[in-house]
């Protein structure tokens, strides 16, 4: 008997994926909605945890700790709305379909909310729930304004920034933009739900993906404990939403001239939140409305730029839906699958620890490396660095920070790593090559980032902290990896060389 067919359709099912959040969450509320209009006896809901596709996706163990802290909030919240959770544990996400249609016939589910991703892997999942049968409602709430809303004239997603970000605030602007509450219970308190664990989280298998081989890369004993703490991270609603209205309330009005000093606490951090769907961009721009109601009119708006960041993310996220080969790690301009990658691995090895001799690459590594975040400015600085300066594969760079990032997010990350390297989208020219030491003197003046994360270049003075550590530099590119002097390693490149071969090789993007 199929779950159409059964005629008990009694129940409904949420199934929570990357929105790991009761407030302003549009399937959880229509799922609320259909149970209270069906006289339907129940709400179930559920998350599956698939630690093999985790691993094909790099999937930072940080980031996998803080989901599952979410989890378990999530259990706790929906206990108290009188809605059993269930944390189901398969394996990848061939294995759902399957699960689904036993569950909902076990059950006598009449239908199954969730919120769209935008991933090709999650949409190929979704797809395959629905031809199986399973009564899979897709609510689109990832975006503010779903892929597919904003679009030129001749009906297609734009491929230049600017107009892309006009055409959203037009649209948006049309649109009441309020956040749902969290929906009424629908039944009495349960008990308190005992704590979930994901199973079989092992990293040290991780397979190759996209056609980098790991022995390539290295990159696989890099990620061979099971999950990494995100203490440091504070976990819940709550506390995304007291950041978010922190952030409004006190610091959005600089945002603009703060926002590139790692060492001010200028910018929202809300990323972590963002990336899992504890927090939704419609409740960033709603609290961004409240402060500033002018913000998507007036160019001068003091919200301006920070609302300008956020339609990044819808922008990036655009892009993966209506060019699917992006998810696939395909270059979006062609003409960059022609760059002869030199991908040393010993180089790449370096700046994933941080020893590349350029204190602020390595400040910049290893605030990765202990934290699970990177501040925006340096993110671009180093990967401008593993890209041009090292002329490696902007691939191994953008799986580095998918493993280590509690942020991690597959538009954003791709987008930002094909900007850098000069093949995405609208992307930073090729000849545009930032300079490590100018970015530092000007991002960073008195070193105080650097300082924080490489303590042993603390009695260095202002001036020589951001040049690369090239005394007794050896001749080009022969330069000794991790030859310390007073426990700093010797520049492994130097910067002019760098740059004249970089717009070398990148110069076959000049044809595109
Ligand atoms: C190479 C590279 C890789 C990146 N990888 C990721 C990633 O995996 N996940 C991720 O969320 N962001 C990524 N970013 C974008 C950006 O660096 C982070 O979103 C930002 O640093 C998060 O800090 P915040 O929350 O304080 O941001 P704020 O400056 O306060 O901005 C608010 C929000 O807007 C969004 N946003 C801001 N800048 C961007 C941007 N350039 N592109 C897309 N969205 C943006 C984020 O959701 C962010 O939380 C990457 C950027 C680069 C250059």
């Amino acid at each position: 008997m199929s779950i159409n067919q059964c005629g008990l359709d009694k129940q409904a099912l949420m199934w929570f994926r990357q929105d790991l959040r009761l407030t302003d969450n549009q399937a959880f509320t229509a799922a609320c909605d259909w149970v209270r209009q069906h006289h339907a006896t129940k709400l179930k809901a559920i998350y599956i945890a698939t630690p093999s596709q985790w691993r094909r996706h790099d999937i930072a163990p940080i980031q996998l700790d803080f989901i599952q802290r979410h989890v378990n909030l999530l259990a706790q919240g929906l206990a108290s709305l009188g809605v059993e959770f269930e944390l189901i544990q398969l394996d990848s996400f061939k294995d759902i379909p399957a699960f689904l249609t036993g569950y909902c016939e076990e059950h006598s589910i009449g239908r199954v909310f969730a919120g769209r991703e935008p991933e090709i892997n999650e949409q190929k999942r979704d797809q395959a729930c629905i031809e199986a049968g399973i009564p899979l409602v897709l609510s689109d709430e990832h975006c503010l304004l779903p892929p597919g809303t904003v679009l030129n004239l001749s009906g297609d997603m734009y491929r230049v920034f600017t107009p892309f970000s006009r055409k959203w605030r037009e649209v948006a602007a049309k649109q009441p933009i309020v956040p749902l509450g969290v929906p009424a219970p629908l039944g009495p308190i349960l008990s308190e739900p005992k704590p979930l664990f994901f199973k079989n989280i092992g990293f040290a298998d991780s397979p190759a993906n996209k056609g980098i081989a790991p022995s390539e890369t290295g990159l696989n004993q890099t990620i061979s404990t099971p999950l990494i703490s995100s203490e440091q991270w504070a976990a819940g609603e709550g506390q995304a939403k007291r950041l978010l209205n922190q952030f409004i309330q006190q610091k959005v009005q600089d945002y603009k001239q703060d926002r590139d000093f790692p060492a001010i606490d200028g910018t929202s951090v809300i990323s972590p939140y963002l990336a899992i769907g504890v927090l939704s961009p419609r409740q960033c721009v709603a609290a961004l409305l409240q402060r500033f109601p002018e913000v998507m009119v007036d160019d001068t708006s003091p919200g301006r730029t920070w609302l300008n960041e956020l339609i990044w993310r819808e922008f990036y996220r655009h892009l993966l839906v209506a060019f699917p080969d992006l998810s696939k790690g395909h270059n979006f301009n062609r003409q960059a699958d022609h760059v002869p990658w030199r991908n040393n691995r010993d180089e790449f090895l370096a700046w994933c620890e941080g020893k590349t001799g350029y204190p602020i690459v390595d400040a910049a590594m290893r605030q990765l490396n202990q934290t699970g975040w990177m501040h925006n400015r340096l993110r671009m600085v180093v990967a401008s660095f593993l890209t041009k300066h090292l002329l490696i594969d902007w691939r191994w760079g953008e799986r580095y920070f998918r493993q280590h990032l509690i942020d991690g997010d597959l538009a954003a990350n791709n987008g930002g790593w094909q900007w850098s390297a000069g093949c995405g989208c609208d992307a930073q020219p090729y000849f545009r090559i930032f300079n490590p030491m100018s970015q530092s003197e000007k991002f960073d003046p008195d070193g105080r980032f650097i300082r924080k994360y490489l303590p042993e270049l603390a009695s260095w003075g202002v001036k020589r902290l951001h040049q690369p550590n090239q005394q007794k530099m050896p001749s080009l590119f022969e330069a000794p990896l991790f030859a310390s002097q007073a426990d700093y390693p010797y520049a492994i490149v130097e910067h002019n060389a760098a740059r004249a071969r970089a717009l070398t090789v990148l110069g076959v993007l000049k044809k595109a």
